[in-house]
C-alpha cells in the first residue's frame, strides 16, 4: 500500500472460487473485500476485515453477492453490431454477415466508436478481463487497446491474420501479418493491463506460409497469447482436411508450426478427438467453450467434463459474440449448463461460476492476477443483485423463493443477464 492511500472495504455476500480449491466455492455470507491501489488486500468475515483496516472507506452492499470480475476468453468486438444475424452455419455466416461487418473496420473512426461501445458493454456485463479478436486492420486492434486502456480493463487482443478464402479487402500476407503484429505487440504488450495476442483467424483463412510465419513469430515471443479457432463445425473440419493434406488432424495443423503451447487459446474445440485433447493438455493449452455460439450456429456441443478430465487442459468460457447471442457471462453459463446436461455430464454451480472466472483466467494464463477474490490479485469485483428491480420479474420471483446459495446462483445463470450486475469494480474503480 502506498503511504496515505486509504483502503476501501466492500461488504456483501462474498462468493469466489479459490486457486487452491477445485470445484468448490468460498462462501462468506457476511463477507468483506479490502482493496487499495487496484489490488485486493484481504478477503474474509466482515468483522475481521474491518478490524484490520480501521479508517477504511466502507461500501456496503448488504446481502448482494460479491464475485470476481468475469473473464470472457473468446469474443469478437467488431461483430457486436451484427449479433443475432440469422439462418446460417459457420462458413456461410462468415461470408454473408461477418466479413462485410469486419470490412468496415478499415475506417479508424468506426473502429474507435465500436471499441468504445464494446468496452462499455463489457463493464455493464461485469466482464473485466477479455481475450478479443480485432479485424485484419491494425487500426482495429489499436482502437480496442486505446479504449481498454482508458477504462483500465484487462484486455488481450490482436489483429486478425488471414491471407486467403476471404474477400480481397480483408486479406493480408504472411509478411505483412508478421510486421503488423510485431508493431502492435511492441507498442501495446505489457502496457498497463494490456497484452497482445497473435491471432490467425483459423486455418481455412491462413495459408501454410502464413501459419508457418506466425509460428516463427510465436517462437520469438514465447510468453504471448496465441488465439485462433479450432474444430468448431463439421464442414469447417472437412475444409481443413482438404486444405492441409498430410496433417494428422485439425490440431496438428497448428501444432506442427508451433502454435500449440501454453497460453494458446482455441475457440470451440467442439469435435476434438481424444488425441487432440491430449495434445492440447500436454502443453497446458486451452479451449474457450462458447456454448451460445455453438447452439446459434448449430455447430455442436463441447464437453467440458470430458475436456477437464484431460490432464493439463485448461477450459474457459467465451461469449463468441457475434455468433454468440449474449455478452453476459451469466446467460452464457445458462447455455453451458444446458450443453453439459445434453451431453449427460451436467455442471454444478461451482463448476459453472469457475468457468467464467478462474477457469477463464487459467485458460488465458492470467490466473496469478485475476479470476478469484484473493489477496494480491487485481481488485476486479462484480456486485450481483438478482433480486433488484432492474431484473426480470421471473428472476426476482424465482430468487425470492430460493433457499440456498446454489439455487439463487443457478437461477441467476439460467434466467439472468447483465441486469443482475449491480456494479462492476475495475482495478479498484
Ligand atoms: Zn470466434
Amino acid at each position: 500500500m502506498t503511504a496515505g492511500t486509504r483502503p476501501t472495504v466492500v461488504l456483501g455476500h462474498v462468493v469466489t472460487p479459490t486457486t487452491s480449491g477445485t470445484d468448490g466455492l468460498l462462501d462468506i455470507p457476511s463477507g468483506a473485500v479490502a482493496h487499495t491501489d487496484g489490488t485486493i488486500l484481504d478477503v474474509g468475515d466482515v468483522q475481521d476485515v474491518l478490524a484490520r483496516y480501521p479508517g477504511a472507506l466502507v461500501e456496503d452492499h448488504g446481502d448482494r453477492f460479491i464475485v470476481p470480475g468475469f473473464v470472457d476468453a473468446h469474443v469478437h468486438y467488431p461483430q457486436i453490431g451484427m449479433i443475432a444475424s440469422p439462418g446460417l452455419e459457420l462458413l456461410d455466416w462468415l461470408e454473408r454477415f461477418t466479413f462485410p461487418a469486419e470490412a468496415r473496420f478499415a475506417d479508424d473512426i468506426h473502429a474507435d466508436r465500436v471499441a468504445d461501445f464494446f468496452t462499455d458493454q463489457l463493464v455493464d456485463n461485469g466482464v473485466t478481463t477479455a481475450c478479443v479478436y480485432a479485424t485484419v486492420h491494425p487500426g482495429s486492434a489499436e482502437a480496442l487497446f486505446r479504449q481498454a486502456q482508458r477504462k483500465n480493463l484487462r484486455v488481450i487482443t490482436g489483429k486478425v491474420c488471414m491471407d486467403r478464402n476471404a474477400p480481397d479487402d480483408l486479406l493480408d500476407t504472411p509478411s505483412s501479418a508478421v510486421e503488423d503484429s510485431v508493431a502492435l505487440l511492441e507498442r501495446w504488450h505489457g502496457v498497463g493491463r494490456l497484452e497482445y495476442a497473435i491471432t490467425p483467424r483459423f486455418a481455412p483463412t491462413s495459408s501454410d506460409a502464413q501459419l508457418t510465419a506466425l509460428g516463427e513469430l510465436a517462437a520469438s515471443y514465447p510468453d504471448v497469447v496465441v488465439q485462433t479457432h479450432l474444430s468448431e463445425n463439421t464442414a469447417e473440419i472437412e475444409q481443413v482436411r482438404s486444405l492441409f493434406p498430410g496433417t494428422r488432424d485439425y490440431t496438428d495443423v497448428y501444432d506442427r508450426v508451433g502454435l500449440v503451447r501454453r497460453r494458446s487459446v482455441f475457440g470451440h474445440g467442439v469435435h476434438l478427438s481424444d488425441r487432440e485433447l491430449r495434445c492440447l493438455g500436454q502443453v497446458e493449452a486451452s479451449v474457450a467453450h462458447c456454448p451460445t455460439s455453438n447452439f446459434f450456429l448449430g455447430s455442436g456441443m463441447f464437453g467440458v467434463a470430458r475436456a477437464q478430465s484431460v490432464t493439463g487442459l485448461r477450459v474457459g468460457l467465451g461469449s463468441d459474440v457475434g455468433a454468440g447471442t449474449s455478452l453476459s457471462p451469466l446467460a452464457t453459463l445458462g447455455s453451458a449448463y444446458q450443453a453439459s446436461r445434453m451431453l449427460g455430464a451436467p455442471l454444478g454451480v461451482g463448476q459453472l461460476l469457475r468457468l467464467a472466472t478462474l477457469g477463464g483466467a487459467e485458460a488465458l494464463g492470467v490466473e496469478a492476477s485475476v479470476g478469484s477474490l484473493e489477496a494480491g490479485k487485481d481488485a476486479d469485483l462484480v456486485v450481483l443483485d438478482p433480486s433488484g428491480p432492474q431484473n426480470s420479474a421471473m428472476l426476482r420471483n424465482r430468487v425470492d423463493g430460493a433457499e440456498t446459495l446454489e439455487e439463487i446462483l443457478f437461477a441467476t445463470m439460467v434466467l439472468g443477464d447483465e441486469r443482475a450486475v449491480a456494479r462492476t469494480v475495475v482495478a479498484g474503480v
